[in-house]
């Protein structure tokens, strides 16, 4: 095995043991699935990531998603700088807010009107309130596996950290609001029909991802999501599009633009704020002038299009372009199809998926298209290799059930790195 010094990393990860629970303030970050300590990260800049012990790690993580331009991109820390030295918050209304916006409402033109709030739990709890009340019923439909924040409703079999540590449904969320919450596998387009024929007119809304991302990457099936929104209209339900973390990801316009559906609502986060706390749901202007002040149904943030955090989107997305979706994409297919190659030299039991700038890579030979198909995949392996790929300096995500990212700084030198540090774990693993 290949030796990294993480020395302070592990003197600190004690100290924070200590004070917060886990040592983290958010669960997968503990490393303790694949049995070790986390790095404590320094800083970042581009495509790079510096742990407190000063190794340099190319990151795939990306926070999760949000930093499509990298770490500490140039222009965003100019802007931010600007912003910041006007004042931190209002409480008021500012340019800022209506600005991203239009630019959310160019790019996913269903998205009519918006409210912006603070992470995408907010997001996807507030359109589940949001369509309650508009359609005056209580039960939802999510699919397992998939993740929507960690609000009570939606933490019923669930993905990412759930799926990481065995967690099914969480103590504390109330029998009555699980009880509320119908769940079906997803890309089960017949258990989707039947749901919705046996309780169709109880269901106030599905909430899909419509690329999971949260149980690695596992694209919906077109006929899966043209079934929901058919159902959902039939049965006079909304359709969710959760595109917190394959907004801006999957593909420029969403997901929603991919497969040619139209949503009633998207919740979206990550990549909006650039790296600062942002959420955001939105849809049917119709739909969405049911909310307070506009409406009765409640919502409302002390923090909520904080003008630091729509600085951060506002500098993000006024960036990108259609093109660097092409080349972000091409360096994807390439780094993708390099580690399954790598992985057939070794004899090691491979399925990658991509889409767009989401990746993974299971171990696990069978298609993979649904939570189960997850949980049967290699984790020893999945363990192992990722602490040589630690050593060879790639920082991927510590779980199976989570997805790895890109950014427009990732060069095609650090593919071939990439790639041949896979090479070199399943040479030392098998
Ligand atoms: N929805 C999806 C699809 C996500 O991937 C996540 C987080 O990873 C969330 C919602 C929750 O977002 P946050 O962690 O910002 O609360």
């Amino acid at each position: 095995m290949t030796k990294l010094d993480t020395t302070k990393s592990q003197a600190a990860f004690k100290e924070a043991q200590q004070y917060m629970p886990g040592g983290v303030n958010s669960p997968v970050r503990a490393f303790k699935n694949v049995g070790g300590d986390p790095l404590f990260i320094d800083h970042g800049k581009d495509e790079y990531i510096y742990d407190i012990d000063g190794n340099k790690y190319i990151d795939y993580v990306l926070s999760w998603g949000p930093l499509i331009l990298g770490h500490a991109d140039d222009q965003v820390v100019a802007e931010l700088d600007k912003a910041v030295a006007k004042g931190t918050s209002y409480g008021a209304p500012t340019l800022q807010e209506t600005e991203l916006a239009k630019i959310v409402n160019k790019i996913m033109p269903s998205i009519e009107m918006i409210r912006m709030v603070s992470s995408g739990t907010e997001a996807t709890m507030s359109a589940i309130r949001l369509a309650r009340g508009y359609t005056h019923r209580e039960k939802i439909v999510k699919f397992v596996g998939n993740y929507h924040g960690h609000s009570d409703s939606l933490l019923v079999d669930a993905g990412s950290g759930l799926a990481t540590f065995g967690i099914n449904t969480s103590p504390g969320v109330p029998d009555d609001l699980a009880y509320d919450t119908l769940t079906v596998a997803y890309n089960d387009v017949d258990g989707v029909k039947k749901l919705f024929a046996d309780h169709g007119d109880e269901i106030a809304c599905a909430i899909v991802e419509p690329v999971a991302g949260n149980m690695g990457v596992i694209p919906g099936t077109q006929d899966f999501l043209q079934t929901l929104r058919d159902v959902t209209k039939e049965h006079g339900a909304l359709l969710i599009f959760d595109e917190v973390m394959s907004g801006f990801r999957a593909a420029y316009h969403g997901v929603q633009s991919l497969v040619n559906i139209t949503p009633d609502l998207t919740t979206l986060g990550k990549v909006i704020g650039g790296g600062l706390p942002v959420g955001a749901f939105g849809g049917r202007r119709e739909i969405m002038e049911q909310i307070t002040p506009a409406g009765n149904i409640y919502h409302a943030g002390t923090l909520s299009g904080n003008p630091l955090a729509m600085t951060g989107g506002i500098s993000t997305l006024k960036q990108l372009t259609p093109e660097d979706y092409v080349e972000m994409d091409k360096k994807v297919t390439a780094l993708t199809d390099g580690i399954k190659q790598a992985a057939d030299k070794y004899g090691v039991p491979m399925t990658v998926h991509h889409v767009g700038t989401m990746w993974s890579y299971f171990y696990n030979s069978d298609s993979i298209n649904n939570f189960d198909d997850v949980r049967a995949c290699d984790q020893k392996l999945f363990e192992k290799c990722f602490w040589e790929l630690l050593a060879h300096g790639i920082y991927v995500a510590p779980s199976q059930f989570e997805t790895n990212f890109i950014s427009t700084k990732h060069t095609d030198e650090d593919i071939e790195k990439t790639i041949a540090a896979f090479d070199a774990a399943f040479n030392a693993a098998t």
